[in-house]
């Protein structure tokens, strides 16, 4: 039985003055006894912050670099990312992939540095929407699955999350319906099965990401191969974010 797990997407958005607010509304609003676990990828600047105020939720970072250290300025390691104490890491969004030049290659590597720091990493994978309109998603699912995914081990497969996030539904308003969402998380089950087996393909943990709002999120948690979401506008605001939860709980 999978625990589904919702995540919210801050991306370059809130303060480190504002996380610490946030954390303790939302905390305030959960007792651990929910059905789902409940988080937020946070900014590096406030990664900290979110650390320190959280009870119940699992902290993300938004990215890493998979070199401990070195001349990369700007980057932050994961060595960093553990002292700080996150949980979880997102790896792959469609934002790094079409805006900072992240390749499944660096998003494999990124994912077994995590792995072997204990933190959870989150990889987003996702069709353009040129893609969905020429019939490539299913493709793209497969390629960005087999890029980002070799090598790993079955148990660790079976203990991460992979968000399905088609970019024409990111942040437009213009979300997948729920066959399509179920469909497409259902395909990225079925390459994990072929790739890594049964047991990886039962525990993985599938999200649905692009457009997600408390009115909506209940049609995508009632499909079998859809174990939770990741947020971004809807988890900005604590009384969206708290609603999410009320929807999900
Ligand atoms: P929106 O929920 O704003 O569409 O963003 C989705 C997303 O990119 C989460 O990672």
């Amino acid at each position: 039985m999978r625990k589904p797990i919702i995540v919210g997407n801050w991306k370059m958005n809130k303060l480190n003055s504002e996380a610490k607010a946030f954390f303790e509304a939302v905390e305030s609003y959960l007792d651990g006894n929910e059905a789902a676990t409940y988080g937020i990828g946070a900014p590096f600047t406030c990664v900290g912050t979110c650390v320190a105020n959280k009870k119940h939720m699992v902290v993300a970072a938004e990215n890493c670099h998979f070199k401990d250290n070195g001349a990369y300025t700007g980057e932050v390691s994961v060595p960093m990312l553990v002292e700080l104490g996150v949980d979880a890491c997102i790896i792959g969004h469609s934002e790094r992939r079409q805006m900072f030049a992240e390749t499944d290659e660096t998003v494999n590597l990124k994912a077994k540095r995590l792995f072997e720091a204990g933190i959870m990493p989150i990889m987003c994978i996702g069709e353009t929407e040129a893609q969905f309109d020429a019939g490539e998603t299913m493709t793209v699912i497969h390629d960005q699955l087999h890029g980002g995914l070799d090598g790993l081990t079955a148990q660790q497969v079976g203990s991460m999350v992979i968000a399905y996030e088609p970019i024409w539904a990111i942040g437009t308003g213009k979300s997948a319906n729920k066959e399509i969402a179920e469909n497409c998380c259902k395909a990225v089950r079925d390459v994990v099965r072929e790739m890594f087996g049964d047991d990886a393909a039962e525990k993985v943990r599938v999200q649905y990401g692009g457009s997600v709002k408390p009115e909506n999120i209940k049609d995508y948690m009632a499909q079998p191969d859809i174990d939770g979401a990741l947020i971004g506008g809807a988890s900005l605001k604590e009384d969206s974010f708290k609603a999410i939860i009320d929807a999900t709980k």
